[in-house]
């Protein structure tokens, strides 16, 4: 069984508060192996990982939506850890017009890193979801979004997995495990006991799990698409009344009809604006805002800084 953790590093809008940080999302994937990545890593985010128990080194890429700096004012200090921890991996930073500020960062200060900085510019025009990078488990998916400067959204997808039915494979007479389940994933089908065996008579398909990431928006069309059948969909919702909306950001209004028309599992509202300290009001707000699209309550979370989530 594989599982998804995500750990909340930093949940508020553009000015941290006492209790929030500026937006960074750690997300760790297990599978036979182990891999961590951050989405954004705003002012402090370093300091963020090491008080959440997770370990940036194991980071070997991050993810940026856009370069405002509440998203990546954090790299700085980052990447400057991570080279008196004696990094010599390569550290890949994806982004819109990653190579531009990669560039500015890379020479601000008097540091020589040990390892290997490599930009990866995103695209951010137009309508086309782009594959970023792929391993046979899974892909992170952009899109662009619409947030007034070049801006992106991403999603950890991890792809489907065949499994075996062993009530299926028991009833064709094959044993419990060995060498015929190699034949089988390897070839498609195996001759066992004189009988042929094809993988789709004894197997199913485990649906892979999905996390979509808006950054910074406006309500758009390509998140939709996006998020369709997402295990949970994390979307900036900066105000919790339609009247703050000035469309650069998402309401959490809005954050709820994006999720309820890509038809996602699970909604986390995050980037939340500094007028709302009190957690018992936003969950007050919120309430009224559920009740009004006929949704169950279960569904929504309000993000807060170090929140973990397990899938
Ligand atoms: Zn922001
Ligand atoms: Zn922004």
């Amino acid at each position: 069984m594989t599982h998804i953790e995500i750990i909340f590093l930093g949940t508020t809008a553009s000015i941290p508060t006492k209790y929030r940080n500026h937006a960074a999302i750690y997300l760790k994937y297990q599978s036979e192996n182990e891999y961590s990545f951050l989405f954004d890593c705003g002012e402090g985010t370093q300091r963020q990982i090491f008080s959440s128990g997770m370990n940036f080194m194991r980071l070997d890429n991050i993810f940026i939506t856009h370069w405002h700096a509440d998203h990546f004012a954090g790299l700085l200090g980052l990447l400057e850890t991570m080279s008196l921890e004696k990094r010599t991996k390569p550290l890949y930073v994806y982004g819109p017009e990653a190579s531009k500020f990669i560039e500015v960062l890379s020479e601000l200060g008097y540091s020589s890193k040990g390892f290997k900085l490599i930009p990866k510019d995103v695209p951010f025009d137009g309508r086309e979801e782009t594959i970023l990078t792929e391993t046979d488990e899974y892909q992170i998916i952009s899109v662009p979004v619409s947030h007034g400067v070049p801006a992106v959204a991403y999603a950890f997808a991890e792809k489907d997995r065949i499994k075996i039915d062993k009530k299926k494979a028991a009833k064709y007479g094959m044993p419990k495990k060995g060498r015929p389940y190699k034949t089988l994933k390897e070839k498609g089908f195996v001759i066992y006991k004189g009988r042929e065996i094809k993988l789709e008579d004894v197997s199913f398909v485990e649906k892979g799990k999905k996390v979509v990431y808006s950054g910074d928006t406006k309500p758009v069309k390509n998140l939709i698409e996006l998020a369709k059948d997402a295990d949970v969909l994390i979307h900036d919702s900066t105000y919790f009344e339609q009247e703050f909306d000035e469309r650069k950001h998402s309401t959490a209004e809005d954050a709820i009809d994006v999720f309820i028309k890509a038809g996602a599992k699970q909604l986390v509202l995050t980037h939340i604006s500094r007028r709302y300290q009190s957690e018992k009001e936003l969950y007050e707000l919120l309430k009224t805002i559920v009740k009004k699209k006929n949704l169950d309550m279960k569904k929504i979370k309000i993000a807060r800084d170090f929140m973990h989530l397990k899938i």
